[in-house]
């Protein structure tokens, strides 16, 4: 996939786009966040860090934080901020803010917005767009339904649109292929909501900062990575290199 867009004419030779991107991904659950970022990350060489992910793994590992992020996980809820806040801290700290980044699943709410451009002042860098992919609760739900995710490395797939080459085995890694629990209708349809209260005021923010790029998110997922990175290269052009 990667290699592909690589070798695509409008991304050869494109050193202006950009070691220090510093990105957040925005959109509804299903939207093709987690799928563009991981592309994208490649593209761009920064590293990508998905709250869905740091999560899901600390549920699996059984650790005292995956215990209590379960209980809103399960309900299709927000965990709260504090937790998610402290992951995404620690993460950026780490060296990853200077370096440059990709956020999938963050920020999901006005404070955390807030809080984020906080953590980024005091480490003397500035985001450089909230990349929104723009998708209709009705191809949410359809997309969802057939959504597989890999249990060891996260990679998505779709049952129709995305299908792994072996049933329920990551192309990727080789890993276990699963439903989300999530991933279930009547969740889907929760979680929808929950984005609609939340994450629409953070939509917004970013607008009135002029950081805002809304892209269209239907389509095959080279489609919408050829959008992002046109847009990306609009707004980005004599600002960051
Ligand atoms: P995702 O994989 O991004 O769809 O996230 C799955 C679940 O993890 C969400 O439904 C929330 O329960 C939790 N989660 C992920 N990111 C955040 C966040 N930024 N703030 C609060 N909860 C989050």
């Amino acid at each position: 996939m990667t290699e592909e867009l690589l070798e695509e004419k409008h991304l050869k030779g494109d050193t202006s786009l950009v070691s220090r991107v510093r990105l957040v991904f925005l959109g509804p659950p299903g939207a093709g966040k987690g799928t563009q970022v991981k592309t994208l990350s490649k593209i761009l060489n920064v590293p990508s860090m998905s709250t869905g992910d740091v999560l899901r793994s600390e549920v699996a590992s059984g650790s005292e934080l995956g215990r209590l992020a379960k209980n809103y996980m399960d309900r299709g809820e927000l965990v709260p901020d504090d937790v998610v806040i402290k992951i995404v801290e620690k993460w950026l700290r780490e060296g990853n803010a200077k370096r440059g980044f990709i956020l999938d699943g963050f920020p999901r709410n006005l404070r955390q917005a807030r809080e984020l451009d906080e953590i980024l002042k005091r480490e003397g860098v500035e985001l450089t767009a909230a990349v929104y992919l723009d998708v209709p609760e009705d191809e949410i739900v359809r997309r969802l339904s057939g959504r597989l995710s890999c249990k060891r490395c996260g990679a998505v797939y779709h049952i129709q649109f995305n299908p792994p080459k072996e049933d329920l085995k990551c192309d990727a890694c080789g890993g276990e292929l699963y439903q989300r629990e999530d991933d279930r209708e009547e969740v889907v349809r929760q979680r929808f909501r929950v984005y609609v209260e939340s994450t629409r005021p953070v939509l917004d923010y970013y607008r009135d900062a002029r950081k805002l790029l809304v892209i269209n998110g239907l389509g095959t997922i080279a489609e919408v990575n050829k959008r992002i990175i046109e847009e990306l290269r609009e707004m980005t052009r004599g600002r960051v290199g």
